[in-house]
């Protein structure tokens, strides 16, 4: 079994409200491509049914998806569409409502969060933050963040650092926190921040475009291995940053990722823990 542990759900309305703060003339600089518009045509029924039949299909029993605006009334009423997908809700753990936003959250049904630390610029480190950790760590809320490069609009690579969560997880050692994308870009960051930290996993999600920015040749081969020896297979949460429509499922991320593990002679009871356990265990779904 698989579970997807980063996915998005995209209708016209929770797209409005993801680009609803965007300046407008950033809008124009980045033209929205056709194709995605396409996508947006369908609704929360159109993806729950193309979300089930290609889960269905691939052996996928649950799919973690990350809201892309705070308090969405169409992203809740898609999650409460099937007990096979889970609901992470999108937060600016900074603001003074903070607390009183993830509780209006759990209610609508969500079981985790997502910090959108570069889009959201954000000192996600910040003390006015650590309510907001407190409660998901003494309620067992995951946390999935976003760091490093991002197509988003109106981000802030300062506030994408990883070093920034670094406080954070050390001061809520129970905390559940994920880096979703190998870091985007700051995978040194974020294998550093694993130092002896056993709350901290890394999340394979996507496409894993931010590779040829590095300075250095590594390849998604090389980010595994070098994942594989600091996280170890029990720290390795796979994903793969779907958006059903227009495309389908990611089915070549999947099978790109599982192509290399077993290139890699990663054991099967490890490619397991990677590709289901982990997240299962970290987020308690
Ligand atoms: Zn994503």
């Amino acid at each position: 079994m698989i579970i997807d542990a980063h996915a998005h759900m995209f209708t016209t309305g929770t797209f409005k409200e993801m680009i609803g703060n965007a300046p407008e003339r950033m809008l124009k600089a980045r033209k929205i491509p056709e194709k995605m518009m396409e996508g947006l045509k369908h609704d929360v029924k159109d993806n729950t049914a193309a979300w089930l039949e290609a889960m269905d299909r691939l052996g996928i029993e649950k799919t973690v998806f990350m809201a892309t605006s705070p308090q969405s009334e169409e992203f809740a009423k898609f999650i409460n569409s099937s007990n096979r997908f889970v609901g992470f809700a999108k937060i600016n753990p900074t603001l003074p409502d903070a607390v009183d936003t993830l509780k209006a959250e759990l209610k609508a049904g969500m079981t985790g969060v997502k910090l959108y630390a570069t889009s959201g610029r954000f000192d996600i480190g910040a003390q006015e933050a650590w309510p907001f950790y407190e409660l998901c760590e003494k309620e067992r809320i995951p946390i999935t963040i976003h760091f490093g490069v991002t197509i988003e609009l109106a981000s802030n690579l300062n506030a994408g650092n990883p070093l920034n969560i670094s406080r954070v997880i050390t001061e809520f050692p129970e905390l559940k926190v994920a880096i979703a994308h190998f870091g985007a870009g700051f995978f040194r960051e974020t294998l550093m921040l694993k130092y002896k930290r056993d709350n901290l996993f890394i999340e394979t999600s996507g496409t894993n475009n931010w590779l040829p920015y590095q300075d250095n040749f590594l390849t998604l081969r090389d980010v595994f291995r070098k994942s594989l020896t600091v996280f170890g297979p029990q720290g390795i949460i796979f994903g793969t940053d779907t958006t059903i429509f227009p495309d389908g499922y990611r089915e070549h991320i999947l099978k790109q990722q599982t192509d290399i593990l077993n290139e890699l002679k990663v054991p099967k009871s490890d490619i397991e823990d990677i590709i289901y356990n982990n997240a299962k265990r970290a987020f308690g779904i």
